[in-house]
């Protein structure tokens, strides 16, 4: 049921983060993993990682903000590998400042980078996985796409779409046996929220002080939903919002 032997899986910012947490739990389940990012060396890195698991993984360059490098990107995964059967939207960036201090070119950033991206990046894959009988569309979305964050509004908008965009996909493309779900992390150790920590003071404490958990979350703590939302054991699940936060959307 959990089996992803012979599938083919793209991860936008696979190369680090969520994104290479989630790679890791689709190499283990026998996925044949594309990591693509911006950053070689990063995602070199990221490919030995996955071929110690044992699993056949390779790394593609893309700016997911650019429509014409995520075609290429598509055109590469599928001559190299044959098939694509499973594609992650996470790649991701943020710019922390009150809405009354934020240029528009940086409002249209995070969007592009945040949004747009899942767009194009499913409409590319769509004819592959339509031709392979039906396939798998992760999107990662946050407790902002639930929540306001003063510090965040360009943010907040991007993974509120990102929430909404997979519900009209999940609509549109269940016909053709793609199921399309959006995972919501929490508050998540990694370069992004690295940063966050940084410029938020009180951010940590705040954090922990509201998880039930009583923890950030790891980048390994994304593992089982990947393969969970990536393989057969979903077949009927879509269009869905899945937290994966420790409880933190749960506790006022
Ligand atoms: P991260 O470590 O900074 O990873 C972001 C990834 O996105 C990197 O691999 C980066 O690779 C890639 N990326 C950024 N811009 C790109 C572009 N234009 N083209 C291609 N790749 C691009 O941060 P993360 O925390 O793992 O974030 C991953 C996702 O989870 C994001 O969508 C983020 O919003 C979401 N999320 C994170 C948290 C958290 O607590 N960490 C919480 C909720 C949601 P390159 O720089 O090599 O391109």
């Amino acid at each position: 049921m959990f089996d992803l032997k012979g599938r083919v899986a793209i991860v936008t910012g696979g190369n680090g983060g969520i994104g290479l947490g989630m790679a890791k739990g689709l190499a283990r389940a026998g996925a044949r993993v594309v990591v693509a990012a911006r950053n070689r060396e990063k995602s070199s890195a990221a490919v030995r990682e996955l071929k110690a698991l044992g699993a056949d993984a390779l790394a593609l360059t893309v700016d997911v903000t650019d429509e014409r490098s995520v075609e290429a990107l598509v055109a590469d995964a599928a001559q190299q590998c044959g098939r694509i059967d499973i594609l992650v939207n996470n790649a991701g960036i943020n710019i922390r400042k009150p809405a009354h201090e934020l240029p528009v070119a940086q409002w249209q950033q995070v969007i592009d980078t945040n949004l747009t991206s899942a767009f194009v990046c499913s409409r590319a894959v769509y004819p592959h996985l339509k031709r392979a009988g039906g396939g798998k569309i992760i999107n990662i979305g946050s407790m902002l796409s639930i929540f306001g964050a003063s510090f965040a509004p360009a943010y907040g908008a991007s993974k509120g779409g990102v929430v909404q965009l997979t519900k009209s996909l999940a609509v549109g493309w269940a016909a053709d046996n793609i199921q399309v779900n959006a995972v919501l992390p929490g508050w998540v150790d990694t370069d992004l929220t690295r940063q966050a920590r940084q410029q938020l003071p009180g951010l940590n404490e705040r954090v922990l002080a509201r998880s039930p958990s009583g923890r950030w979350g790891t980048i390994d703590d994304f593992e089982g939903i990947a393969v969970f939302l990536a393989s057969p054991a979903s077949a009927f699940i879509t269009g869905t919002a899945i937290a994966v936060d420790g409880g933190y959307s749960t506790q006022v």
